[in-house]
């Protein structure tokens, strides 16, 4: 067998074309223009390469944007004074904290300063809290993003063993949320699995639907996975690489060309999950300004 290929960029175009569409629609029809600020603290260069494709999206898309610099020495006290003036400000439909933040401020007490209703990443306790119970909600992106790479190929996940490989709080945990839901999304039967996992073969060969986001590369190898299964790559791990001019390249945490001889869909990376992670954010940033989530009373 030789697995087909997920096109996240091709699905990413689509995505992004039909967005612009609804955002023009939307300012056509005498509403102000969605507007994305954007929080970074200090000058980490992988937060700026994000920020910079994040600016890039919105442009394309019609949305506004701006983001505010902030010292890596900020204090928690003077960042969430700022995002709770960007909370206030009625122009501002959606708020990003970039992330990682350095080590001196709790990424939990910053999201939780964001307004709910503003956090187009879905990462506040309130939206996470929605998702587990059925409820309109900003969906993490990365999740969202293979969600619409299974509509788009009609992959089937309903009653599914799906196995997620990771367990954070920005892709592993809500992606296992959502494939596991019986009144949403994914209604598969859903195992998640994580560094505390043992004997982590024993999980992954018998997902019909294998999703890894552990952020190692080379860790799913061929024999772990079972014939026919869906592997779907979220990792971006940069290894070195002297043939490249950059001296590394990226790749993801599967052995895509030994896997991709046993499943039936793959997804490649780069290219793959990457490119709809943004995308969905655009999503939720229009999704915010129309008030589509959280009703005005
Ligand atoms: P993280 O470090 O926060 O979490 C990693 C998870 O993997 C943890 O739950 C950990 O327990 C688990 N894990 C680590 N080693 C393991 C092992 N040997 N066996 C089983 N589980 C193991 O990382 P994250 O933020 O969830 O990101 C994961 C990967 O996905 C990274 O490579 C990251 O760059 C990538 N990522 C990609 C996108 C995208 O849009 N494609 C978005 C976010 C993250």
């Amino acid at each position: 067998m030789s697995a087909k290929l997920i096109d996240g960029k091709k699905v990413e175009q689509i995505t992004m074309d039909l967005l612009k569409k609804d955002v023009e629609n939307w300012v056509e029809s005498g509403n102000r223009r969605p507007f994305l600020k954007v929080v970074q603290v200090g000058t980490d260069p992988a937060s700026s390469t994000y920020i910079g494709a994040k600016t890039k999206a919105c442009n394309k898309v019609g949305i506004q944007t701006d983001t505010t610099h902030l010292p890596d020495t900020v204090s928690a006290k003077e960042l969430k004074a700022a995002i709770r003036s960007f909370n206030e400000d009625d122009k501002i439909d959606g708020i990003l904290v970039q992330l990682p933040l350095p080590s001196h401020l709790s990424s939990h007490d910053v999201i939780e300063s964001i307004d709910h209703r503003k956090d187009v990443d879905g990462f506040h306790p309130m939206n996470v809290g929605r998702l587990t119970v059925d409820q309109p909600t900003f969906p993490s992106c990365t999740p969202a993003g293979i969600f619409e790479l299974f509509r788009y190929y009609s992959i089937p996940v309903k009653s599914k063993h799906a196995v997620v490989v990771g367990a954070s709080n920005i892709v592993g945990s809500p992606m296992a949320i959502m494939l596991s839901r019986e009144n949403s999304s994914g209604k598969a039967t859903t195992t998640i699995c994580h560094k505390f996992t043992r004997d982590l073969t024993t999980h992954t060969i018998s997902a019909d639907i294998l999703v890894v986001a552990a952020g190692q590369p080379n860790l799913i190898k061929p024999e772990m996975v079972k014939e026919g299964a869906v592997v779907i790559d979220v990792g971006i791990n940069r290894i070195a690489d002297e043939t490249s001019e950059k001296g590394y390249k990226l790749v993801g945490d599967c052995d895509f060309e030994g896997i991709r001889k046993k499943a039936s869909w793959i997804t490649p990376v780069p290219g793959g999950v990457g490119p709809m992670t943004v995308a969905m954010l655009m999503k939720n940033t229009l999704l915010a300004a129309k008030k589509s989530i959280y009703f005005e009373n």
